[in-house]
């Protein structure tokens, strides 16, 4: 156990663990420790001998009273949300423009208990950097994707061939100068938008250059009916999936936004190459209408699947309505279950719906698995002991709060019926915004309060 003069925090009340099953647990009177580099000491339920020892330390004051948080009986810790596909554009006035919209873009994903994000940048190298910066100052994790296109652009943001490859070296070259840190919270990602608006020439340049350099890779892939119509005719009847495979871009570091059109064999190269899908449900209505994501199917076929938000192709900074819609359209899927169903036999038992614990971890560790950041030391999207403490602290029932509950009382003097923990968590789920977020973590830094 750690001496008083290394713990950073301690919180005492419930905490909702995401785990590998794909799904939460809700653990009440739970007891994390927080050390002084950010990472989680321990965490076990507060009646157990060895969290007996840390509240001594708090009963005795030898832990500041400021550092520990009790959660409160309508209150819980869960990890921060990591948002898998957003994109922020600014092409003109970085400095000026777009320092002003990059600090409300982190304000406004700290807001919605967003601790991490991957993001669509600009062309523009420069931008990228002040995007970057701006995660930094606010303390929140980004994967910063300079975008790559020389072809079907309009004239004033497209790039030639050499000088999307050049520029990509350059920004993956000052990106890691801006946070040298062996564990960055910014990392560079080498983003060609998607394959109609890349040649083959610039698309097999940007595979060397994740090959030379290690960084992450995202796209677009198989996004919508029009899309994967116009890369079959460019591409000779190749789907984009047959030709990122070719050319070397589909692995363990590559994350593929959207990927609703995907067959029963695109879903098995991807879980082949260790490919991550980012799951925009609420961008799909809009640009996919036709299909949604066959999510359980990608799941059985295991393949890692995070939520994103997709700003603005969908219209919410955040994941809570991208958690709400992830369970809508899967529902919806579920009621055309034999017509929607990719691959595999018609199985009564397994529904394509997905439940809201497994929206939820779709929007934690999923989405934390998806961006390859469970992998290292820092372990993201857990609440275990190891893991970097990036997290949310929630409390219902504040005076703005649009969530309710009635206690029962029993009509012969019993002790009626009340709420149980779960179904407040499930209330918060369906009806929660942001005035129930009280505070978030990054790597052990309160980074947001209210
Ligand atoms: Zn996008």
């Amino acid at each position: 156990m750690l001496a008083a003069g290394d713990i950073e925090w301690i919180f005492r009340g419930t905490v909702i663990k995401p785990h590998s099953r794909r799904s939460v647990d809700i653990c009440e009177d739970q007891l994390i420790v927080v050390d002084k580099k950010g990472y989680i000491a321990h965490s076990a339920p507060a009646g157990g001998a060895e969290s007996a020892v840390v509240l001594d330390l708090v009963e005795k004051g030898e832990v500041a009273k400021d550092r520990f948080v009790e959660l409160g009986a309508d209150g819980w810790l869960l990890p921060g949300f990591v948002d898998t596909h957003t994109e922020s554009r600014i092409d003109r006035d970085p400095n000026g423009l777009g320092k002003r919209v990059y600090a409300r873009l982190v304000q406004r994903l700290l807001q919605n208990g967003t601790t991490a994000a991957s993001v669509f940048g600009t062309i523009s190298v420069e931008a990228n950097l002040v995007l970057a910066q701006a995660f930094l100052d606010a303390g929140i994790r980004g994967q910063i994707g300079k975008v790559a296109m020389d072809q079907h652009s309009i004239p004033t943001y497209i790039e030639t061939t050499s000088s999307s490859l050049s520029a990509t070296r350059t920004f993956i070259e000052r990106m890691r100068a801006l946070d040298a840190a062996s564990q960055p919270l910014v990392e560079p990602v080498i983003t060609p938008r998607f394959v109609p608006t890349c040649s083959l020439e610039l698309l097999r340049g940007l595979a060397d250059l994740a090959r030379e350099t290690g960084a992450r890779v995202q796209s677009h892939m198989c996004e919508s009916e029009g899309m994967v119509a116009v890369c079959r005719e460019m591409l000779g009847g190749k789907s984009d999936v047959e030709v990122l495979d070719e050319l070397g871009l589909l692995h363990d570091r590559s994350l593929m936004a959207h990927c609703t059109h995907s067959s029963a064999p695109d879903l098995a190269l991807l879980a082949r190459t260790g490919t991550s899908i980012a799951h925009c449900p609420l961008s799909n209505i809009y640009f996919s209408a036709e299909r949604q994501l066959p999510l359980r199917e990608a799941w059985d076929a295991g393949v890692r699947v995070g939520l994103g938000s997709d700003i603005s192709g969908g219209y919410r900074v955040g994941l809570d309505e991208n958690m709400r819609w992830a369970v809508g359209v899967s529902r919806l899927r579920e009621g055309r279950r034999a017509e929607v169903r990719v691959g595999g036999k018609e199985e009564k038992s397994k529904s394509l719906a997905i439940s809201w614990k497994e929206a939820i971890y779709l929007a934690t560790l999923g989405g934390a698995q998806a961006l390859g950041l469970d992998r290292d030391a820092r372990r993201v999207g857990t609440l275990d002991v190891g893991a970097a403490f990036d997290a949310q602290w929630i409390e219902v029932g504040g005076p703005a709060s649009r969530v309710d509950w009635f206690d029962l009382e029993d009509e012969e003097g019993g002790e009626g019926r009340r709420v149980t923990t779960e179904e407040k968590v499930e209330k918060w789920w369906s009806n929660g915004s942001e005035v129930d977020r009280k505070a978030v973590w990054v790597q052990g830094r309160r980074v947001y309060s209210q």
